[in-house]
């Protein structure tokens, strides 16, 4: 098995995101060693087929050679330049001007980051300074929906509605609200598109006139609702939902840290929406996980307004690694496999991948299949008529997951029954037909 010595300088000494503590101690962690394609191989040997792209990040699959290749040319040329100080690299400008020009529609200034939740965070930062620009300081309140997730900083974690990362913190966030989620499979509403855009619409308005109309900075959307378990919204849902924060005057950010970089298809699934949004917040696919980078798209309107209030004064948000250069050159040779190919790959998997999953659900424990390109999931059940949750949830999906691990199979399960799976773009019709083979020996050992 694995190297015993390993286990235990973990236990003592790593603190793992999103974990039981108490659990992982008992546990020991699992040693990932190597990777290509698809395929991870563990610390004992063992392959298994990467179902969630890590962390629904590494798109472009691992093991390419032209992405190491960009980062180490970057790295001996100029590893570090910062873009304080009016100072900047080429990479950094040439990745920001690519992604305006692909984006959707006056998305056209990029703020680089180092990931999701601190692109999440810049959102905020200057949202409100867009309104107090605006001389309507007053717009403070933030709304987003139900299971949604945003990050985990100590901003988005309010905006996220995932109950654990709220609970325990004793972090007040009072300037948060949150709307019903569009989640077709168990909707009060019913399951048809109508009733439920115009569910979502009616509480949309009807939590700005309770805040109060001129409260509101902002609503947060995920095109499609990754970490609450891969909900998809009807089609129409995200047009309906920016329309009528343009009609109330409330910005409106498209958060795509999962839907972007060909996850749904396109590069960006509000390209398929028919939307653009005030913000466009991105992370993950942009260097597909080789290395850390986020970035935020704000419309010219919403940056002109900023420019002119501030003037000649800086605006004060920054980080130290704000557009570094080795992100970016990764970014750049990333954005080059979307468009030779990658995107193209992944629109044909995830054919097959929603295809194997719809022929699932005849089985007993699929209560509903979902999903939109290479990001899906299947909602499993004890009982299909009732949509009665698996028992047990949190404990249910550890088995879950440690079964589908036994099978040689990574994928995503959600304490709610949930198994979600954004494997990555390069996938051949082999490795998806590993996925699906693998996951039916799962559910029928869970049976
Ligand atoms: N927004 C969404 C929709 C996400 O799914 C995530 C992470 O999964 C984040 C924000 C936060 O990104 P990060 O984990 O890179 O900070």
């Amino acid at each position: 098995m694995y190297n015993n010595s390993l286990i235990a300088l973990d236990r003592a000494h790593l603190i793992h995101p999103v974990a039981s503590y108490r659990g992982h101690e008992q546990q020991g962690v699992r040693v990932l060693a190597s990777a290509k394609g698809a395929t991870v191989t563990d610390a004992s040997g063992r392959q298994l087929i990467d179902g969630f792209a890590g962390l629904w990040c590494v798109n472009a699959g691992y093991g390419h050679d032209s992405i190491v290749e960009a980062a180490a040319r970057q790295m001996r040329e100029l590893p570090y330049a910062t873009a304080y100080f009016g100072l900047g690299c080429e990479p950094a400008i040439r990745l920001a001007s690519e992604l305006a020009d692909r984006a959707p529609g006056d998305l056209n200034h990029i703020y680089f980051t180092l990931g999701g939740s601190d692109a999440i965070d810049s959102t905020v930062r200057f949202i409100r300074y867009y309104w107090i620009a605006k001389g309507r300081p007053q717009r403070d309140q933030f709304i987003s929906i139900e299971q949604g997730y945003h990050g985990s900083s100590t901003v988005g974690a309010g905006l996220t509605a995932l109950p654990n990362f709220h609970a325990g913190f004793g972090i007040p966030f009072d300037w948060q609200h949150k709307i019903p989620s569009p989640y077709p499979y168990r909707n009060p509403a019913g399951d048809d598109a109508t009733s439920i855009i115009e569910a979502s619409l009616a509480a949309l308005r009807a939590k700005v006139e309770a805040i109060g109309p001129d409260r509101v900075a902002a609503f947060y959307a995920e095109p499609i609702q990754g970490s609450g378990g891969v909900i998809v919204p009807p089609k129409g849902w995200m047009k309906a939902m920016r329309d009528l924060c343009r009609e109330l005057d409330i910005l409106f950010v498209a958060d795509e840290v999962i839907t972007g970089f060909g996850r749904t298809g396109p590069l960006f699934a509000c390209s398929d929406d028919g939307i653009v949004a005030d913000f466009m917040t991105t992370a993950k696919g942009l260097t597909s996980g080789y290395v850390p980078m986020g970035a935020v798209f704000m419309a010219d309107h919403v940056y002109q307004v900023i420019a002119d209030s501030a003037g000649a004064s800086a605006v004060g948000h920054g980080y130290t690694y704000s557009a570094h250069p080795v992100s970016a050159a990764v970014g750049l040779e990333v954005l080059k496999l979307y468009e030779n190919g990658l995107l193209e790959n992944g629109i044909k998997a995830g054919a097959r991948l929603m295809a194997g999953l719809e022929a699932l659900r005849d089985h007993p424990l699929v209560g509903d299949v979902r999903g939109r390109g290479m990001l899906a999931a299947i909602e499993l059940v004890s009982d299909k008529k009732t949509k009665t949750p698996l028992p047990a949830e949190a404990q249910a999906s550890r088995r879950i997951f440690d079964r589908a691990w036994d099978n040689g199979l990574i994928v995503r399960a959600f304490a709610n029954g949930v198994l979600g799976y954004a494997p990555p773009l390069c996938c051949t019709d082999q490795d998806i037909d590993a996925i699906l083979e693998r996951t039916v020996d799962t559910l029928d050992q869970t049976l």
